[in-house]
């Protein structure tokens, strides 16, 4: 069977990392072990320059086909004073609610090699290997009403709605527990049900799910506890599941206790098999064109993508276990380099 596979290299350092992940691709399908068409498609910012429009419809039309999609980055200083429409960031955002992308499956490892470059003790750290999954597509930062209005005293009012229908958690809960199947078997929910409705029927809900999958060990945490946990003993985590805005800042806390924001690896998933991988870090502006940027964030998506759409977790540790290899032999990029390793870029 052959896959397709549309590539979106996007903005600054985005060509050039995808440029090294589709390498990946290419050993495996002249190795006679895949089988993939590759199409390519604007994002961003350059196709804002070349189509008028970050998310055009000649790469939706592509997306909607596609069996999984490599992205590298968005963005760019020169895309700043275009209307916020127009901006390569809503092309990112435009394509995540075209194909229903509700689940964003975040890892956070650290690999041996960079243990001193955590900012965390490296005993606190070490074997550290998390999987945050956020839901991505509803919660607060969706939920209607939204804005600013005046008051009847005349002051003026920010207000958002944190919203979440029974099914919008039951989805994100099923692929909470359906990681933790895959993995140890450890599911912590995050919520702040202490204080919000909404997390209330989210702990429900979770709870719910979870009579379907018995051999889970379910958790619940409040996330104020959550951050501090993660801070102080992050490897009692295994998988954490929870909503969008507290996913977005525990993905983060989480990225930096393994180090460089050029290790790690996204996937964005929808019901379907279909998802959308990319590395969590930006466009990079400052570094884009000179051949020095980290490229295993992408290759390291490569995997995820091999693992989740393909259904290929043979050749997703293939991946893995080489990139490892690569940290043991002491190359690095200049973001993860430390004394005593050899320092290279992509170009030779
Ligand atoms: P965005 O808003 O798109 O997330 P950003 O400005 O927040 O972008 P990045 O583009 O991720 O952040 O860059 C943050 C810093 O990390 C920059 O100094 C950049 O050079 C560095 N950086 C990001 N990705 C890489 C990479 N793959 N290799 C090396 N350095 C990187
Ligand atoms: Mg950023």
């Amino acid at each position: 069977m052959t896959h397709k596979i549309l590539v979106l290299p996007g903005d600054g350092i985005g060509p050039e990392i995808v440029a090294e992940a589709v390498k990946v691709l290419n050993v495996f399908t002249a190795e006679g072990n895949l089988s993939v068409a590759l199409e390519y498609a604007n994002i961003g910012g350059i196709a804002y320059d070349k189509e008028g429009q970050p998310y055009p419809d000649s790469t939706r039309a592509l997306a909607q086909k596609a069996d999984a999609i490599l992205l590298g980055a968005v963005g760019g200083p020169q895309y700043d004073t275009l209307d916020r429409p127009l901006r390569p960031e809503r092309g990112l955002l435009a394509i995540r609610a075209d194909l229903g992308l509700f689940a964003n499956l975040r890892p956070a490892i650290l690999y041996e090699e960079l243990a001193s470059a955590s900012t965390l003790k490296p005993e606190v750290v070490a074997g550290l290997d998390i999987m945050i999954v956020r839901e991505l597509t509803g919660g607060i930062y969706f939920g209607q009403p939204r804005g600013i209005r005046v008051l009847e005293n005349g002051e003026r009012q920010g207000f958002n709605s944190a919203t979440y229908t029974e099914s919008e958690i039951e989805r994100i809960a099923r692929v909470g527990f359906e990681t933790a199947m895959k993995r140890n078997k450890r599911l912590c929910s995050v919520d702040k049900a202490n204080v919000l409705e909404v997390c209330e029927l989210w702990r429900e809900i979770v709870e719910k799910v979870g009579k379907e999958y018995p051999e889970v060990e379910l958790s619940h945490m409040y996330v104020d506890n959550a951050a501090m946990q993660l801070v102080r003993a992050p490897k009692q985590f295994d998988v954490i599941v929870t909503s969008n805005l507290f996913g977005d800042v525990l993905s983060d806390a989480a990225a930096m206790l393994t180090g460089s924001i050029g290790m790690l690896p996204s996937a964005s998933l929808n019901s379907s098999a279909c998802g959308l991988y990319e590395p969590i870090h930006g466009s990079a502006p400052d570094i884009a064109g000179q051949g020095i940027a980290n490229p295993l964030a992408t290759i390291l998506s490569v995997a995820m993508l091999l693992r989740y759409s393909l259904n290929r977790p043979e050749l997703a540790e293939r991946v893995e276990a080489a990139v490892e290899k690569v940290l043991a032999s002491g190359v690095r990029t200049g973001d993860i380099y430390t004394e005593g390793c050899r320092k290279i870029g992509t170009v030779a």
